[in-house]
């Protein structure tokens, strides 16, 4: 591994990345990357850019599909002590990229502070939900950003502040190849407020979706004042399957996925819901979840 020589601890080759993704599909990563420091970082982006190696970032792999063969370039996941730690603050929280987003909002409750419970029940790391400004109806992560940390593949770090950031449905005007953490403004409220809320985030989701491994949370955007849930039930594909992947019947914006199942299925299935809703409502659907 002359790549990456002298960084055995944290480089891996050909690792299968279906694990690492809650659709548990996909092949392997050529060098599966895990660097535990900004200098690991700085040194392994270094590498793959001077070799032309592609470079993709993995959060908790909750908003992705892997294709079958895999990716050819590096993946990498951030790790350890520095990229997780979350810590509370006299504004709110700091937290680092590769903080656990469900773990974060049950501190929150605990400490009695407000402003992250609108993430209940969405899977996935600080990092993945500021890349996506991941949220739903009850509000969304950018709401609450103060600052983001981010590093260029380049290997230039800098700090982005909420006046220079932008946050819309599920994008941000965020466009450095890694966010490293960021802090968040919180309000200081009653435990038990926070924890009701989250209850009833938590019952409204688990009423509406199907929740649980198997998926990848919403598969397409909401067109602008559309559901694309709806749009695919009216287009009749509730319980359509290819393969092991099927549209889920609770929610026809959700994918489900069996232990048969391909990535290639996934694609299919993508491909058929696409042209059937265009031929029934003149609609084309944009996809909410990354393909690599
Ligand atoms: C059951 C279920 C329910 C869901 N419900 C919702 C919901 O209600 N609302 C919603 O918005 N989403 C939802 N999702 C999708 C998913 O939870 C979010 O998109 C989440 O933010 C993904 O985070 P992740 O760490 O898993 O990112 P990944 O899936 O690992 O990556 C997603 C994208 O983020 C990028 N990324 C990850 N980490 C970094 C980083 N440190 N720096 C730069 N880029 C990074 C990746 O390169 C990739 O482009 C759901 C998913 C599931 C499985």
């Amino acid at each position: 591994m002359t790549l990456f020589a002298g960084l055995e601890t944290i480089v891996e080759t050909d690792v299968p990345l279906a694990p690492r993704t809650w659709m548990k599909l996909g092949g392997p990563a050529r060098y599966f990357i895990q660097p535990e420091t900004v200098a690991q970082l700085q040194d392994v982006t270094r590498r793959c850019r001077e070799n032309g190696v592609p470079m993709h970032v993995l959060g908790r792999g909750a908003n992705l599909l892997v294709d079958d063969a895999g990716v050819k370039g590096a993946v990498i996941h951030l790790a350890g002590e520095a990229f997780s730690r979350a810590e509370f603050t006299e504004t709110g929280l700091r937290a680092g990229a590769a903080s656990d987003l469900g773990k974060i909002v049950l501190r929150c409750v605990r400490e009695g502070q407000s402003g992250l419970e609108c993430l209940t029940g969405i899977p996935g790391s600080v990092g993945g939900a500021l890349a996506m400004n991941a949220g739903g109806a009850f509000g969304d992560i950018g709401s609450v950003v103060d600052s983001v940390d981010v590093m260029a593949d380049t290997g230039e770090t800098f700090t982005r502040f909420r006046a220079d950031l932008a946050f819309g449905y599920r994008s941000t005007n965020i466009s450095s190849k890694f966010i490293l953490g960021a802090e968040f403004r919180l309000a200081e409220d009653d435990p038990h407020r926070i924890l009701k809320q989250v209850k009833q985030i938590w019952m409204y989701k688990k009423n509406t979706q199907p929740l649980g491994a198997g998926n990848a949370g919403c598969i397409f955007k909401n067109p602008r004042g559309l559901s694309a849930g709806a749009l695919i039930d009216r287009a009749g594909l509730k319980g359509r399957t290819v393969g092991g992947a099927m549209v889920s019947e609770k929610h026809a914006n959700f994918i489900l996925v069996d232990s048969s199942a391909t990535a290639s299925d996934v694609l299919k299935l993508i491909n058929i819901i696409r042209e059937t809703v265009y031929k029934k409502s003149e609609v084309y659907l944009e996809l909410e979840i990354e393909v690599w």
